[in-house]
């Protein structure tokens, strides 16, 4: 049974769990570690199974997705994710990818993206985790558009734009959820000290993040909290309770 989330003690807003072979064990890590943590999808089709897994969980909650990476096969599967949409609050991996592998399909991204904004902003209150590779602008003028402020809320996931895209999503209500690879890039890290501490949030992006190529569990979110301490200037533990905090007003209605 889902317990608030102010139970939790950690913050994973962005965790494949799905594609890990131990879906199910990796719920219950989450719950015994209390961590809160957004099991995010790839397709719509997966959307049916997570929800199943997670029923029985107490701080995992799932997103409905449509991955960028996948729209070149997968476009018409919106039809799909517009008919779930009405089953979650939560939405994700959703988003554009304009990296050299993806840049072909980047107008039927482009078609996705719009239909799943115009859908969440027609539906109301709905929290999204974004993919922005390449594209930070072009995903701040979809939503600028399409999910106008008090209609949606927005999470930035692994953001790599530059400081002025930055400053432009923040004004836009922007939060954003940090991993452990974004803290090795020193350009990663000069900017995210600019980031105001209350729009911060942690997540692991596993399994695409690896450590010594083993794929990071959610529990390792606690080290990034650690880090981002470092950045901030505050004790861990203070990173820890402004997380929450940020979390708790995200998920407020
Ligand atoms: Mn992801």
């Amino acid at each position: 049974m889902a317990v608030p989330i102010e139970k939790a003690r950690w913050v994973d807003f962005h965790c494949h769990l799905d594609l890990y072979p131990n879906h199910e064990q990796l719920i219950a890590e989450c719950d015994k570690a209390r961590i809160a943590t957004l099991a995010v999808t790839t397709t719509p089709k997966a959307w049916a199974r997570n929800k199943q897994f997670a029923e029985k969980a107490s701080l995992v909650r799932v997103a409905l997705g449509l991955h960028p990476q996948l729209v070149a096969e997968r476009e018409s599967e919106i039809a799909l994710f517009e008919r779930l949409l009405p089953e979650t609050r939560y939405v994700g991996e959703v988003g554009l990818d304009a990296g050299p592998r993806f840049y072909k399909s980047f107008e039927a991204q482009e078609r996705v993206f719009e239909r799943v904004l115009r859908a969440c902003a027609e539906h109301g209150d709905k929290i999204l985790t974004i993919h922005s590779v390449r594209s930070v602008t072009k995903v701040l003028q979809h939503l600028d558009k399409n999910l106008q402020q008090g209609r949606g809320k927005v999470v930035m996931h692994w953001f790599t734009g530059t400081a002025s895209e930055a400053r432009r999503a923040v004004d836009l209500g922007c939060y954003f959820s940090i991993n452990s690879e974004m803290l090795r890039s020193s350009r990663t890290r000069s900017l995210l000290g600019q980031l105001p501490v209350e729009r911060l949030l942690t997540e692991t992006d596993g399994p695409f993040v690896q450590v010594d190529g083993v794929a990071v569990h959610p529990k390792s979110v606690a080290d990034t909290v650690d880090q981002l301490a470092t950045l901030y200037g505050l004790n861990s533990g203070d990173m820890a309770a402004q997380i929450l905090c940020n979390l708790s007003v995200l998920v407020k209605h």
